[in-house]
């Protein structure tokens, strides 16, 4: 009998255990390790903070998936790896014995690089606590939100939402981004909504320090705040980088593109905790984590039957779907922009769908 031990219940888990089928060999083990017994679908977090969606609708239930798939689940967290034994130390105490390991573990939003922030900041990830930090942000008198990508943008917006449906129109929302938001095309778009919808936004100007009462910028800004919230890019578990497995230069363990780590063929790590050694400068996206899940769990098999493994290619280009608020959303592809209801109705519908089909399983 082989043990397959797959830590973490991120996107590209989800579809490995999707994909096991009850014809699947018997001598195989499954075992799902999860902190929380529900995974939370990052696709929908503005959606739920603009009070779009319910908590129902923007998780689902690992135990119960793992039961109908009948493979076993465990609510723990990974502690530590020690690949040269095979086995991993879980916060139970427990000691697991692997034949494959898969971690899919994702990424945190806590950086070490900003002072004061780690202790003073919202967290959004892990998600199992998600919902009462969703809280605290669309309570907050003043927000602030450091980064600006698509995900600090969106939740900007989606706050925004949330506290004008309530006619909180004192409460004040802040985004400090170090650079531009997406590019050249939709930063204007943005720019403008925030303006049209009383959004603060500094860009080019980079945090480096949080006190109990304001952030403070490269430019000598001093930001009040009650609330703050980095989402400024995916930074890795710091556990990873002690795992004795090769990371990157930011500790995000790195893969070939059969998904295995470089160093340990045994073991295999995907999605947002992933460095691909082939592509280095993939994004940190839930829409790539999805995508190697059909790999990864034919590779999983494949390697202990020693059959070919297959390689991910990432597809080229991706298509962002960004909410602005009030159902309305930005469409981005590439250089192509479009905003609008229709962009809203589309993203709603991929996302609605995708958990459709995963509840499906769980249901
Ligand atoms: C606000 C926000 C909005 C976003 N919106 C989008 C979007 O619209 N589209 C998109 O494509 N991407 C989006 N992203 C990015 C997306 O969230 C990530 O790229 C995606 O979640 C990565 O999936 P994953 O499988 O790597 O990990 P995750 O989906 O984060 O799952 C990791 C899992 O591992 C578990 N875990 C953590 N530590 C341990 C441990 N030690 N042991 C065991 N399990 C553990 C966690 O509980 C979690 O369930 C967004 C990110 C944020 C922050």
């Amino acid at each position: 009998m082989y043990t397959v031990l797959l830590a973490g219940g991120g996107h590209t888990h989800l579809e490995v255990i999707k994909s096991l089928s009850a014809e699947r060999d018997p001598f195989i083990r499954w075992v799902l390790l999860s902190p929380d017994r529900y995974h939370y679908y990052s696709g929908m977090f503005s959606g739920y903070a603009e009070g779009l969606y319910s908590l129902d609708e923007i998780r689902v239930d690992l135990k119960q998936l793992c039961l109908d798939k009948k493979i076993d689940f465990m609510e723990v967290a990974v502690e530590s790896i020690k690949p040269d034994q095979k086995k991993v130390v879980v916060s139970s105490g427990q000691i697991l014995f692997y034949d494959r390991l898969s971690i899919d573990v994702g990424s945190h939003t806590a950086p070490d690089f900003i002072e004061g922030l780690q202790e003073r900041q919202v967290h959004i990830k892990p998600a199992h606590l998600f919902p009462e930090r969703m809280e605290v942000c669309q309570l907050a008198r003043e927000l602030v939100i450091i980064g600006g990508g698509a995900a600090a943008c969106e939740m900007a917006f989606s706050f925004h939402a949330w506290k004008e449906k309530r006619g909180r129109k004192y409460d004040v929302i802040t985004v400090i981004s170090s650079g531009p938001f997406i590019n050249e095309q939709a930063d204007p778009v943005i720019e403008s909504l925030f303006r049209q919808k009383g959004i603060q936004f500094y860009k080019n100007d980079r945090a480096i320090k949080v006190d109990d009462r304001y952030v403070y910028t490269e430019n000598d800004r001093d930001i009040p705040y009650h609330e703050v919230m980095f989402l400024g890019g995916a930074q890795a578990p710091k556990w990873l980088e002690k795992s004795g497995l090769s990371t990157d230069e930011k500790g995000f363990v790195l893969v070939d593109a059969t998904l295995q780590t470089v160093d340990h063929s045994d073991v295999f790590a995907a999605g947002d905790c992933a460095a691909l050694a082939t592509h280095p400068h993939l994004p940190k996206s839930g829409v790539y984590a999805v995508r190697q899940g059909k790999v990864l769990a034919h590779n999983l098999v494949a390697s202990l039957k020693r059959e070919k493994l297959n390689d991910y290619i990432p597809q080229k280009r991706g298509l962002i779907l960004l909410a602005t608020g009030n159902k309305e959303a930005l469409a981005l592809y590439g250089k192509v922009v479009r905003f609008g209801k229709l962009a809203w109705l589309w993203k709603d519908w991929i996302d609605v769908r995708y958990m459709r089909k995963l509840k499906k399983l769980s249901d």
